[in-house]
C-alpha cells in the first residue's frame, strides 16, 4: 500500500464558526457531550468527527457519535472511569454510558485509514506499528475515505474543521474520495461498497471522479476476505437503505463481486420475476428496520440464492437422477459452500438458511400431515415469507400462498394444548416415512 499522503501535503482546515453552521449541542448525545467536555476540560482537543458530524450536516440523526482527541489512550482511560481500551491494532477508548457506548480515538498519521481491516499488517510487517502511530488531526483526517467523513465539531467553541472541503461537497450533493479516487480504492477496495452505501444512505451523488474508476477495479473487490465482506453487507442490507444500496451496487458493477451467481442468473434478461424478487425482499427488510422489527441476514441470502439454488436443483434432478427433495439440499448446500467463499455467513445464519431454500420444495404437498409437520418446522415461517415473495412476483400461484396462509390460520383456530401436541408430536414420528417425493423446486 502506498503512502500518498505526506505530512508536508496536509494543508491546514478551513474553520466554519458556529453561527455559520446548523450543528446544535441540542442534537448531540448528553455522554458524548461529557466526554467531549471531560477531555476539554483536562486540557485536550476534543472534536466529534466523521459520520455523526455529516448525519447532522445533512439533518440526519447520527446512529453514533465518535470522538478524536489528542489524548493517548491511557490518557483517555485514566480520565473516565467507565472506560476501557479495546482493539489491538487499533487501540480505542471506550467510554459506557448505560448502553451507548462513545469511541474516543486519539489522532493517528497516514497508514492505512481503515480501522476494521486487518489485512494488510499480516501482508508488510511493521504495519501495526504504523497504524497505532499518532498523528496530528490534519493527518487524521486526510486517511479517512470521503470529503465528508473528514470533519471535525470543535467542542471548544462549536466551529467545525473541514479538512477537505467536505461542507461544500455536503452542500452540493457530492460523495468525493479525498486524494486520488483510484489510489484510495486500490489501498482499500471496500472503500468502493462504502461508496454505493453511503451515496444510497444519504442520498449524495457519487462525484463523477469518485464513480469514474469503480467499474475498472470492481475485481479488486474479490481479493477482499470474505468476513470483512459479510461485515459490509449488513452495513449494505441492513441499515435501512438496503433497495437503494443494491441499486447503486448493480449499477457500479460492484453487486456481481458479492454474490456473483445471483448476478448471472439477473444478467439473463427473462429473469425479471427474480428482479422482483429481490427488490421486494429488499424494500420489505427497509421498512421492518424503519418499524424497528426484527431483520436477519439469513433471510435475504435466502432471497438472493433462491434462483440459483433452484436452478442447481433442476441440473442434478436431471444430471444425476437426484429426487426432487434430495435435489434442493444438494443444491443448497452446493451454492451456500460457494457463495460463504465471497461473503462469509457465518453457519448460524448458513443453516436455517439452507433450511428455508430446502422447504421450498414442501410448499406443493398438501396432504394434511405432512401439511401439519410443515406447519411444525422451526424455519416454515421464514419459508413461508419466501413463498408469498414468490406468490407476489407471479413464480408460484397465489393460490398456493393462499392455501398457507389459510392453513396456519385452521392450525392456530385447532391449536392442541402444548402437552397434547409433545404426545401427538412423539407418537408420529416413527410413522415418518422417509423419500417422500416432494415436488419439485
Ligand atoms: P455510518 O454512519 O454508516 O456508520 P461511517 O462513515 O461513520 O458511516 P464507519 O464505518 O462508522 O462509517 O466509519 C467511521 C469513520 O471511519 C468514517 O467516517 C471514516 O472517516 C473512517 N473510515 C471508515 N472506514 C474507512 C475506510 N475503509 N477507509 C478510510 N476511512 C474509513
Ligand atoms: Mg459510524
Amino acid at each position: 500500500m502506498t503512502e500518498i499522503r505526506k505530512s508536508d501535503d496536509v494543508s491546514p482546515p478551513q474553520i466554519i464558526p458556529r453561527p455559520e453552521h446548523n450543528i446544535s449541542r441540542a442534537h448531540i448525545s448528553k455522554p458524548a457531550l461529557k466526554v467531549l467536555y471531560r477531555l476539554k476540560d483536562a486540557g485536550y482537543q476534543a472534536f466529534l468527527v466523521g459520520g455523526s458530524v455529516r448525519d447532522l450536516l445533512l439533518g440526519h440523526q447520527p446512529k453514533d457519535f465518535d470522538v478524536a482527541t489528542d489524548a493517548r489512550p491511557e490518557e483517555v482511560r485514566a480520565l473516565f472511569g467507565n472506560s476501557r481500551l479495546i482493539g489491538r491494532r487499533f487501540r480505542l477508548a471506550h467510554v459506557r454510558f448505560g448502553r451507548e457506548i462513545i469511541e474516543v480515538a486519539t489522532f493517528r498519521g497516514t497508514g492505512n485509514g481503515d480501522p476494521s481491516d486487518g489485512e494488510h499488517v499480516i501482508h508488510e510487517s511493521g504495519r501495526i506499528l504504523k497504524d497505532n502511530a499518532w498523528g496530528s488531526i490534519e493527518e487524521d483526517a486526510i486517511r479517512r475515505d470521503f470529503t465528508v467523513n473528514a470533519l471535525y465539531y470543535n467542542i471548544a467553541d462549536f466551529s467545525i474543521w473541514d479538512f477537505a472541503g467536505g461542507v461544500d461537497d455536503i452542500a452540493h450533493g457530492w460523495l468525493r474520495l479525498i486524494g486520488d479516487p483510484e489510489t484510495r480504492y486500490r489501498e482499500d477496495p471496500v472503500r468502493m461498497l462504502r461508496a454505493a452505501r453511503l451515496a444510497a444512505k444519504l442520498g449524495l451523488e457519487l462525484h463523477p471522479e469518485a464513480a469514474e474508476p469503480v467499474p475498472r477495479l470492481a475485481d479488486l473487490l474479490d481479493g477482499v476476505p470474505p468476513a470483512r465482506l459479510f461485515d459490509e453487507f449488513l452495513k449494505l442490507f441492513q441499515s435501512g437503505h438496503a433497495l437503494e444500496s443494491y441499486r447503486k451496487l448493480a449499477q457500479l458493477g460492484l453487486f456481481e463481486h458479492l454474490f456473483p451467481m445471483t448476478a448471472r442468473v439477473l444478467a439473463d434478461d427473462s429473469q425479471q420475476d427474480f428482479r422482483e424478487l429481490i427488490e421486494a425482499a429488499l424494500a420489505n427488510t427497509d421498512w421492518r428496520i424503519a418499524e424497528e422489527l426484527p431483520v436477519t441476514p439469513m433471510f435475504l441470502f435466502a432471497v438472493l440464492l433462491w434462483r440459483p439454488v433452484k436452478d442447481r436443483a433442476a441440473t442434478l434432478m436431471q444430471d444425476e437422477g437426484l429426487s426432487p427433495g434430495r435435489a434442493l439440499a444438494q443444491a443448497a448446500a452446493d451454492i451456500n459452500a460457494q457463495q460463504v467463499a465471497r461473503v462469509a455467513l457465518p453457519k448460524r445464519f448458513s443453516l436455517p438458511m439452507r433450511e428455508v431454500l430446502q422447504l421450498q420444495g414442501r410448499f406443493e404437498d398438501q396432504r394434511p400431515r405432512r401439511v401439519r409437520s410443515l406447519l411444525q418446522h422451526k424455519r416454515f415461517r421464514a419459508a413461508y415469507d419466501l413463498l408469498l415473495l414468490r406468490a407476489q412476483v407471479g413464480e408460484v400461484p397465489g393460490e398456493l400462498a393462499e392455501f398457507w396462509t389459510a392453513a396456519q390460520q385452521g392450525d392456530s383456530e385447532s391449536e392442541p394444548a402444548p402437552a397434547q401436541r409433545a404426545r401427538r408430536r412423539r407418537r408420529r414420528r416413527p410413522r415418518r416415512r422417509q423419500g417422500n417425493s416432494t415436488p419439485a423446486p
